[in-house]
């Protein structure tokens, strides 16, 4: 069964394809020729995931997921939020995010974090939203080369290392999207014929 995932990321599609059973062709938005930049107008992560599932489903009518996720930090009142990707500026750098972070940060006691992803579905003329939420700290400088945006500086509960340390396979067993797309799958198994 064709599905596609809304999303230009590379990296995030691979690490979403290596969960998807093979049943499912998972097709990204360059697979079906989709170029354009989506806008994400919303102003909550479920609002922005629900616009981008809608535009393929409108545009290619192809059954569709798309995410959206966030990092929010208890003592910023959840920031950065619905504007993680773009937290110092369009630019979308990840690097002057990360700093950006850092500096806000900086000398503060409470470090609490927790990544937060929305998935919304397009299928069968009903749309579907699941989510899924990691928690952790915001380190104090960045570790670890792995993974991509603010990984190197994100310390999931229970662990010693970043996300940009750990094995990929660890980060999609308990990262926000692992677990977001969990109940998505465990969704879909359930429709086999
Ligand atoms: P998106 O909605 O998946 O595009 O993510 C929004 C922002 O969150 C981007 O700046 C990403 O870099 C960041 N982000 C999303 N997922 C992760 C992750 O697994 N690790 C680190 N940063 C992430």
């Amino acid at each position: 069964m064709k599905l596609v995932f809304a999303t230009h990321n590379t990296n995030k599609f691979i690490e979403v394809k290596a969960l998807v059973p093979q049943h499912f062709e998972l097709l990204s938005l360059t697979d079906i020729q989709c170029f354009d930049e989506i806008e994400e107008t919303g102003t909550t992560l479920e609002e922005n995931a629900r616009i981008k599932a809608d535009y393929v489903i409108n545009n290619y009518g192809l059954p569709c997921f798309a995410d959206d996720t966030g990092l929010l930090v208890d003592t910023l009142n959840g920031a950065p939020g619905v504007y993680t990707a773009r937290y110092a500026g369009m630019q979308k750098s990840a690097h002057d995010n990360m700093e950006k972070l850092l500096q806000e940060l900086l000398n503060k006691d409470n470090r609490n974090a927790h990544f937060k992803t929305v998935i919304a579905l397009n299928l069968n003329k009903e749309r579907h939203m699941f989510q899924g939420i990691v928690k952790g700290t915001i380190t104090t400088k960045q570790m670890g080369d792995g993974g991509f945006g603010y990984d190197p500086i994100f310390k999931p509960e229970g662990f010693d290392q970043t996300f940009a340390e750990l094995p990929l396979t660890t980060k999609n067993q308990i990262s926000h999207r692992g677990r977001a797309m969990g109940k998505l799958l465990q969704y879909l198994e359930a429709l086999k014929p």
